[in-house]
């Protein structure tokens, strides 16, 4: 926050005025920079442009200033509070951030090391696309940190762990502190994805973690109105250089309007996330006490395995929930065909509150036992608890299920 005169205390102001500069013609929010390329006075100031003497933009796929805005501000609020600096790098999606992280630091012959619940197209790239440029991976359950350690110890080509908590579809969760230091101890990159925490909820940087990675798709934008992703990290030198390269060179660049309406978002994140974790937990408790309902995935619940690791690492459990319907398949059909306010898609982070039913949707055409790998079992809702009032949430689930 060097560009305010006095210190910010608190996330939420950071939220609204970080990342912020005065703009050169007083407009009061940074403007759309709608324009591919940027001109020089002169050849002279072309050529220190060009060798990084001068500061300035040279071309749109490589940023501009409502780009560098969001990138800020994202940076400023993963780093809250914590006495580190970090660059972030804006791109056109989540997996456009995961890519230039994958491609940026990894070569032939290196392994990652990964959790079994990833994100579907993580788990894709991860498994149908690293492996052709020779990056394989190991999966495992990152809960079981004896295992962890030994799976490392006995495979120098492991040189990056990758983290995603709370994850898909059971909300299971992973101690990034425990295994940052087992990581760290075999010198491994550690990446965490903390989309579905966001920095509000949880800072990995905190533990040491080298990357974090946003879909800003997400809770950051908050309204569903744009695709986009960050890459930060903690090693200035590597995001100058080498990180920078490869965002430059794979083409993931994010564009001024989508970074325009994710800085405009990201100003309430504390807010939002304050009303979708409270209302997630009276969803969930109120499910966990429903005759239809036969088990709720919530990291806010004492019953979920992973309770304690939420306690430990998030300020609240987040906005998401999954629950097993005792109706199966049709069950499940039915319940979603009912609900009249709340919302039949896939996604999350809106102010809405959204459900999907991954069975007969998303994961219709993955054979059962396959899907039910993953956790997703017949009668499985996704929900992204949204920031209506508790009681319209809670009666439009009532109502379905009955
Ligand atoms: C959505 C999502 C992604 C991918 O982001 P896109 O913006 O859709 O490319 C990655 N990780 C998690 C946890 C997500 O929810």
């Amino acid at each position: 926050m060097s560009d305010k005169k006095f210190p910010l205390k608190g996330f939420g102001s950071i939220a609204v005025h970080g990342g912020h500069e005065q703009d050169p013609r007083y407009a009061h929010l940074v403007p759309i920079y709608a324009s591919s390329t940027y001109v020089y006075d002169t050849a002279e100031q072309g050529m220190r442009r060009f060798s990084g003497e001068e500061p300035g933009y040279i071309y749109g796929r490589w940023g501009n200033p409502t780009i560098t805005e969001a990138e800020e501000k994202i940076a400023a609020l993963e780093t809250f509070g914590l006495d580190i600096e970090v660059k972030g790098i804006l791109h056109s999606s989540g997996m456009a951030a995961i890519s230039t992280l994958f491609m940026g630091t990894l070569k032939s012959g290196d392994k990652i090391l990964s959790h079994y619940s990833l994100y579907g197209g993580t788990d894709e790239i991860v498994h149908k696309l690293l492996p052709d440029f020779g990056i394989a991976s190991i999966i495992a359950d990152l809960r079981q940190l004896e295992t962890v350690e030994a799976i490392i110890k006995g495979d120098p080509s492991i040189k990056m762990l990758y983290l995603e908590t709370p994850a898909n579809p059971t909300m299971q969760c992973v101690d990034i502190e425990a295994l940052t230091v087992i990581a760290k101890r075999y010198n491994l990159l550690v990446a965490c994805d903390n989309t579905f925490a966001t920095p509000y909820l949880q800072q990995p940087f905190k533990y040491g973690v080298d990357f974090v990675m946003h879909s800003t798709t997400k809770f950051l934008n908050g309204h569903g109105t744009a695709i986009g992703g960050v890459l930060l990290g903690r090693d200035l030198e590597w995001m100058r250089t080498k990180g920078t390269k490869a965002h430059r060179l794979l083409g993931g660049n994010s564009n001024a309007f989508d970074a325009f309406l994710l800085i405009n978002g990201m100003k309430t994140l504390e807010v939002r996330m304050e009303r979708h974790c409270s209302n997630a937990e009276k969803v969930a408790a109120w499910l966990e006490a429903h005759d239809a309902v036969a088990h709720v995935n919530y990291g806010g619940l004492a019953s979920h395995p992973d309770y304690a690791i939420a306690q430990k690492q998030m300020r609240h459990p987040g906005a998401m929930i999954s629950f097993e319907l005792k109706g199966g398949l049709q069950g499940g059909i039915d319940f979603m065909n009912k609900l009249q306010m709340c919302i039949r898609t896939v996604s999350l982070g809106t102010c809405d509150t959204l459900l999907s039913h991954p069975a007969s949707m998303t994961h219709f055409s993955v054979p059962r036992e396959d899907r039910e790998k993953y956790g997703i079992t017949d009668g499985l809702i996704r929900m992204n608890v949204g920031i209506e009032n508790a009681e319209d949430i809670i009666g439009d689930l009532e109502q379905a299920l009955a």
